[in-house]
This record gives C-alpha cells, structure tokens and sequence, in this order.
C-alpha cells in the first residue's frame, strides 16, 4: 500500500505511468486530470443463445489535455477479444498488457480524440441466462465487457445500440429512439444519456412482459418474467405506487426534479441484490417485489424501503456519484436514510424508531462485534478490489451515523445542505468531505472532529453503567466506554439511560463524552434504583451496552414487563449482543425468548425474536441442549402458530416453527402440511413456501429425501424456479457421497453463476445438523475465496463465507480458521477481514 501512495504522489506528465492489473487509482488520477467530454457509441449484437459470442464495436471520443503518455484502456479480457482498433482515423498500433489496451501516444492528439474498437463482448457480468441475460458493471465490471475507462469519476454520455432475437426486448438506460424489425432480429437504438459513470451503465435483453403505468404524464414501464398472473396482478399496483411516491416525495426534498430521461423498471428472478440502482432501467430481485399472500409485514416494509433506496439513488448515486469506491458508502448512506424517510409516512401504524433499531442495528453489530470490523470510510487502492469494501457497515452503520449527524445539524439544515451539494455538483462527484464542508458551516459543533471518530474508525465502544446508592436511593451513576482492546473509548454521543422499575420508567439525559463519566444525582432528584438499565433508551445511541447482573436477570424474565415497544425492542438487542459477547448463556437466552415469544405482540420485535430464535437454536446450543430444550419449544411455537390470528406473524412463527422442528411427531406434521394433507390453521403454502419446507425436510428426514425433492421439483410450475430446484437436489441428497460432488461441483466457476443458488447450496450442506461433515468443506471453502472474489460479484466473498460457516458452533471449525490465517500471513487483508467478520462465533471458542 505504502509503494502505491508513493507512486500517486511521484507520477507526474513526465514520468511513464505504470501498466497495472485492475483500474489503479493512480491510473484514474492521471485519466481524471487528463481526459474530458468523454462518450461512448456502443452497438452490441446479441444472438439467441447464451453460449455464443456477443460481437461489439465501441467508438470512444474524448478531449484530451495531454498527450504525452501512452493511453490506458481498461479491458479484463484476453487480447485476442480485440479485433480491430482505429485511433482517430488510423490504423492503431496499439499493444495489450495486464487488462488494458494501450494506445501509444504519438497516435494521440491534445484536443478531440476518437477511438473506434471491434471486439467480443466478455461474458463475466452479463448474466447470460437461456431466455434473457442483463448487465451489472458496478464497481469496476464494465472493463470486464467492453474497453473503456472505468472509473466512477469519469462520466460519460453513453450511446446504445442492440441487436436482439426479434421476440426478445431490449432495454438500457436511455430513452428508446428506433426499434427495427428485420427478419429474425430486432434493432433498437436508444438516445444519449445524461453523463453517467461507467458502473451505472447497463442493458437487458430477453423475453419479458410488460405492464405500464403513467405517473405525472410520464409513461413508466415494468418488465418482468412472472408465470404466475394472480401475484403479478396482486403487486403491480403496491409497486408502481410506491416508485411514484418515492419519485415524488425526492423531488421535493432534493428541489431537482428527476434527473435523467425516463424511469423504467425490470424484475429479474434470482438478482443478486435487492436492486440495482441502473438509471432509466433499475433491476430488482423478483422475490423482493413480487410478495406471496400472507407476507410478512418484514417483507412489506422492506420492499416499500427497497425501491425508496433504489429511487434515491437516481440522486444521491447517479446525479451526484463519488468520486472513487473508496466512498461507496456515501451513496448507500443517503439511499438508506431518505428510504427510511419516504417509507415512514406509508406505515403509520408502525413505530418508525423502533423500525430504524430493528433495520440496522443488528446488522451493523454483527460486524462490529468482531476482530474483523472495518471503518465506514475505507481505503481503496486499486479498483479491483472495490467489491470488498461493501457490506453490513456500508448499509447499516452508516445511517445509524447520518440521524446522529441530523440530529447534531437539525433536519432543516441538513436537507438544506443536501440541496445545496446536489446543485453544487449534479453530473459530476463529490465527496463526504465536501458535504461536510458545507454543513460544517451551519453548526457550532466540530463535525470533522465528530467524523474521524465515527467514520474513520472501526468497531464500537463497550458501554456499562454502574449505579451508586445510598438509603436505597441513587446518588451517583458511572458510566465507561472502551474499545475491543479495553484501551479507553472516544466515541462522543448522547445517551438516554432508562432507569426501569415494575410499572414505569425514569429517564435521564447526558452526553458520554468522555471515557469515564461520573454523573452525581442530588439529593432533590432522588431516584430510587431501577430494576433494570437501558443506557439506549432512544435509540440513537450506538455500542455494546454491557448489561450489569441485576439487569439481566430481570430482562431474562420479565422483557414484557418493558411496556414500552421501543425500550423493549433495544432489551432484546442487548440481551442478544450479551449472549453473543458471552455473558448471556444460549439456555438463558432461548429459554427466555420462548417466554417471550407467547406474549408478544409487537409484530417488529416478535419478527426480530423469531430471527434471533433461529440463529441462537442452532448456534448457542449443542445438540444434547437442543434436545433438552427442544421439544417444549416446539410446543409452545405450535400453540402460538396455532392460535394466532394475524397472517403476517402467522408467516413469521411458521418460518420459525419449521426451522426448529426436530421431533418426530412434528416432522410428520410438517410432512403433511407439505403433502396439503393438513393446513396449519388455515394457513396455505405459496409455491415458494413449499419448496423451502420440502428442502428444510429432505435434510431433516432423509428416509424422504428422494421423495420430497421429486415430488416438489415436479410440482414447481415457473421454469427459473424449477431450474434452481434441479440445481439444489445434490445439496439436499441424503447420500453423502452426492453431496461431496455438490459441494466439488461448486469449485468451477460456471456452478456459481447464479450465486443465490451456489449459496443457498452451500447452507444446506452446512446444515447445523450436517456440521461435522461440513468440517471437511471450510478448509476447500476458505481456500477458494480468493478466486471467489475475482468471480464473483461484490457481496458475494463475504455471502460465502457466511453461508460456509452457516451451521458451525464448533471449536475445530475455530481452529481451522486460525490455521488457515496463520498459515498465510501475507493473506490480502480486506479478505482476512471478511473471514474474521464471519467465523466470530467459532472463533471464540
Ligand atoms: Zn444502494
């Protein structure tokens, strides 16, 4: 790292830039300074088949400030793919070295340049399918394509033309100019775009249906591949109106009116994201958005919170886009914290605070929790690896610190400075230095301070607060924060402490601003001591808050006894963040969740239980505790699954139910509710359902295996789905043989195509009730991520190793982590950080 950063600051126009794999940010830096009004006229001819060549022509101009270095064209495909390079207007001379095409700079001139390149298209991004294939460039997947310069502060005006099979469509990010039908092909040409960065470009093309809807007089059109009429028919409506509401409500608050020429939508099945914020044309996941009947209200709301996230990204991500990946998060940041803001409103029943604990503190502590935790602001080198700097801190931590950042600005000068940042610089890049330059001048408060600690550093405090006492009164509360290391804490924010006693609660206010805190009660504000602790009590507040025993043994107990949603909802949390700590035991924790789970009626808090259920059943007992604990856990979800009364928590407790199910006698019913021999009060199985209880049973009845996976894969009527069933049936196979080849099968790269399917694989061989035999797959799993990582897409390292790891508790599982990390010293570190991030549990072992 260090050879990098002297070379950023040592090359100048004079000195030869070096020829480096990936997309360097020296690379970039010198493009950057160099190049200007760049566009791209790309024409692809797509055939019918996925496995045949995709012939493309790409005609790149650009302004050129200097033309005293060789021109780097990022390409990473074999030189062979280049046909034919003119550099204006002649021949090229043109070499090839470490995924880049090199234009030798006599050819070039300062001024307007044009460089017109025939090539074949690399398939690595395109998601070629049978019927359908689609791009996905973001980070740096667009050089894996075509030849161009990909970086995201190079934006260009893309200009697109396809040629597709003639019962196929085609879409991209522009406005559809001509669509021409000859014989069997079909030729679309789409208008110019806005300037947009190379990982925001995209097109699909294949066989889908339309439903169009039109909003504001613009006409907005949805492709889809749904077979099933009655749950196309049933989302259409909730989707268009929640892309309507979401367009309207960022007009508002931006003052830009939507930025680009159209705003069209496609639904792939199997996507590997929720969503893709692509301009004109966003991808979403088909199982996100189109719901089954009786979904869970987790379900609503994330689908409602997904396509305000993708939406918003139109601004905050394409108008306005970072400079470099290093500050992905800065787009993810305001994509997160506006969906909440647009989301809100439609559920006003729902207790937003509580949502926003539930949405991402859980997900951001499980990352900070452990060794392998990384800062929201991360450092980026080289492009290639940009992909591993996504991940639960980018998407959760980051809006916990942006309400922080409200509330410390207000919400009137944040949007303000919001709308200030979006003028300053639409069609261009800017940074989180630049925002927080404008904002800083709105506030007394030293945000650049503020911003080193929570966005520059990895990890969180440990918070406890001790409570002094006299006559059985408070009269001094004590609280400390330090860091994973014990070293002394520097996290400045404000808490809310809730002192709870059996009927009511006492809070009181202080800011934590510095590692020790002594707060003296006197005397007049006497306060008698509390049953329990809640040093979070709004929600705001950002740690492990180490629960004192007093504490504890109350909120094992008595967690309804919180009557307030929002303090029992953070009690659950912190319950769960003790346990995960270790100073909960799992006994302790499933135990009092079972209790809990009777009662509760909060359908977030229950939903967030029935999660944790799931984890800690698995995870925190072994099996003789399972089997002691088991089967009264399994009564009582039953008679709560039974009786209740709401379909979406009936959703909820049934997912939980069939996770846990292990007794034989409540195998066999699942067996013949998946039979339809029974319903579970009135419940009725989606397709999908169905197919997860019948996966869930072939690894717990493995006498049925065979049966189950035949039967269902035959009654799955959707194609794309009962391909994935065809792809599962090796992982499912009671034979142990059968699935050793599954898992080998996963070593070649085509196997892990559709990544949802490599992984949902994966966690079935790594089925906790497969856990010793899934010892023999981490060690082949760790070693094959690196070539993972170059494979695959962003998420997907990281959604690997958590899959590998899915069904460990084991302390062996531990060692050979360790193992394989000490055997490799040398081992790329944003990897090294994923693997910690993921194999914490074992590793505390
Ligand atoms: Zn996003």
């Amino acid at each position: 790292m260090i050879i990098i950063c002297t070379l950023l600051t040592a090359c100048t126009n004079n000195q030869i830039l070096p020829v480096e794999s990936g997309v360097a940010k020296t690379l970039a830096d010198y493009r950057k300074a160099n190049i200007s009004n760049l566009e791209y006229d790309l024409s692809f001819d797509i055939p019918e088949f996925k496995n045949e060549e995709i012939p493309g022509k790409n005609t790149i101009s650009f302004d050129l400030l200097s033309a005293n270095q060789d021109l780097q064209i990022d390409f990473r495909e074999n030189a062979n793919k280049i046909h034919n390079v003119i550099c204006n207007g002649k021949s090229s001379n043109y070499r090839f070295e470490s995924e880049h095409l090199i234009i030798p700079k006599k050819e070039l001139s300062v001024g307007r340049n044009t460089i017109k390149i025939e090539f074949t298209t690399g398939n690595t991004s395109l998601n070629r399918n049978d019927e359908f294939l689609y791009t996905l460039f973001v980070p740096d997947r667009a050089r894996t394509a075509f030849p161009c310069f990909d970086q995201p502060n190079l934006k260009a005006e893309f200009q697109l033309n396809l040629s597709v099979p003639s019962h196929w469509k085609a879409m991209g990010n522009g406005k559809l100019n001509t669509m021409k039908e000859e014989g069997k092909r079909t030729f679309y040409s789409f208008a110019k775009t806005k300037p947009l960065p190379t990982y925001l470009f995209s097109f699909v093309a294949g066989k889908f249906k339309t439903v169009t809807r039109e909003h504001n007089g613009k006409k907005h059109t949805m492709y889809h591949r749904e077979t099933d009429l009655e749950k196309l028919e049933r989302n259409s409506d909730e989707i268009f109106s929640l892309l309507f509401q979401s367009l309207d409500w960022l007009e508002d608050y931006t003052d830009v009116p939507y930025p680009f020429a159209k705003y069209d939508i496609v639904v792939i099945p199997s996507f590997q994201y929720g969503g893709m914020e692509h301009t004109g044309a966003t991808l979403y996941n088909a199982s996100k958005l189109f719901l089954d009947k009786n979904a869970s209200k987790n379900s609503i709301l994330y689908r409602a919170n997904l396509i305000a996230h993708e939406t918003a990204h139109m601004w905050f991500g394409d108008l306005v886009t970072m400079k470099w990946f290093d500050q992905v998060w800065l787009k993810e940041v305001f994509a997160n914290f506006l969906a909440d803001k647009i989301t809100n409103p439609s559920f006003p029943e729902m207790n937003h605070d509580l949502k926003f604990q539930m949405a991402h503190f859980p997900s951001s502590f499980s990352i900070d929790r452990t060794s392998g935790a990384n800062p929201v602001n991360q450092v980026l080198p080289n492009l290639k690896d940009a992909g591993t700097v996504y991940g639960a801190i980018i998407y959760h931590k980051s809006p916990i610190v942006m309400n922080m950042l409200e509330n410390i600005t207000g919400e009137e000068a944040l949007k303000s400075g919001l709308q200030t940042y979006m003028k300053n610089y639409e069609y261009g890049n800017a940074s989180w230095e630049d925002l927080i330059a404008i904002l800083d001048a709105t506030t007394e408060f030293d945000l650049k301070e503020w911003s080193k600690v929570w966005v520059d550093k990895a990890g969180r405090p440990t918070i406890e607060c001790e409570i002094g006492s006299e006559n059985d009164k408070i009269n001094y509360l004590y609280l400390s924060q330090k860091d994973i290391n014990e070293n002394k804490g520097n996290w400045t924010q404000d808490l809310n402490l809730v002192l709870g006693y059996k009927d009511s609660f006492k809070s009181v206010n202080l800011t934590l601003d510095e590692a020790e805190l002594e707060v003296i009660i006197a005397e007049s504000r006497s306060l008698d001591i509390p049953d329990y602790i809640i040093p979070n009590g709004k929600g705001d507040a950002y740690g492990f808050f180490r629960l004192d025993e007093k504490s504890k043994q109350f909120l094992l107990k008595n967690l309804d006894g919180v009557k307030d949603d929002l303090h029992r909802g953070i009690a659950l949390i912190n319950l769960y963040e003790n346990l995960r700590e270790g100073f909960v035991s799992g006994t302790e924790f499933i135990t009092a969740l079972e209790n809990q789970i009777a009662k509760e009626q909060n359908s977030l808090i229950l939903e967030r239980m029935l999660s944790y259920l799931k984890s800690a059943y698995w995870l925190d007992l072994n099996a003789d505790e399972r089997k002691q604990i088991g089967a009264q856990l399994e009564e009582s979800l039953w008679f709560r699954l039974n009786t209740e009364k709401d379909m979406s928590k009936k959703s909820s407790l049934y997912s939980a139910f069939a996770s846990i199910a292990q007794s034989p006698e409540k195998l066999d019913q699942l067996y013949k509710v998946w039979k339809e021999e029974i319903a579970i009060g009135g419940f009725s199985l989606s397709e999908t359902k169905a197919t997860a209880l019948a996966c869930n049973l072939a690894i717990k009845m493995p006498e049925k295996a065979e049966e189950l996976i035949k039967t269902q894969t035959e009654r799955i009527k959707n194609p794309d789905r009962k391909k994935k069933m065809n792809f599962l049936a090796p992982a499912l196979s009671a034979d142990q043989d059968v699935r050793m080849a599954f898992f080998e099968s996963l070593k070649n790269e085509e196997n892990r195509q559709i990544e949802r399917w490599a992984l949902d694989g994966l966690r079935y061989l790594n089925h906790p009730l497969r856990e010793k035999e899934a010892l023999t797959y981490l060690p082949q799993a760790l070693e094959l991520l690196k070539e993972i990582q170059i494979t695959g897409d962003i998420f997907f390292p990281y959604n690997w190793l958590s899959a590998s790891y899915s069904g460990h508790q084991s302390k062996e599982a531990g060692d050979i982590t360790r193992r394989f990390l000490n055997e490799r010293p040398d081992y790329p570190e944003n990897l090294k950080l994923k693997i910690l991030q993921t194999s914490d549990l074992v590793r505390r072992k």
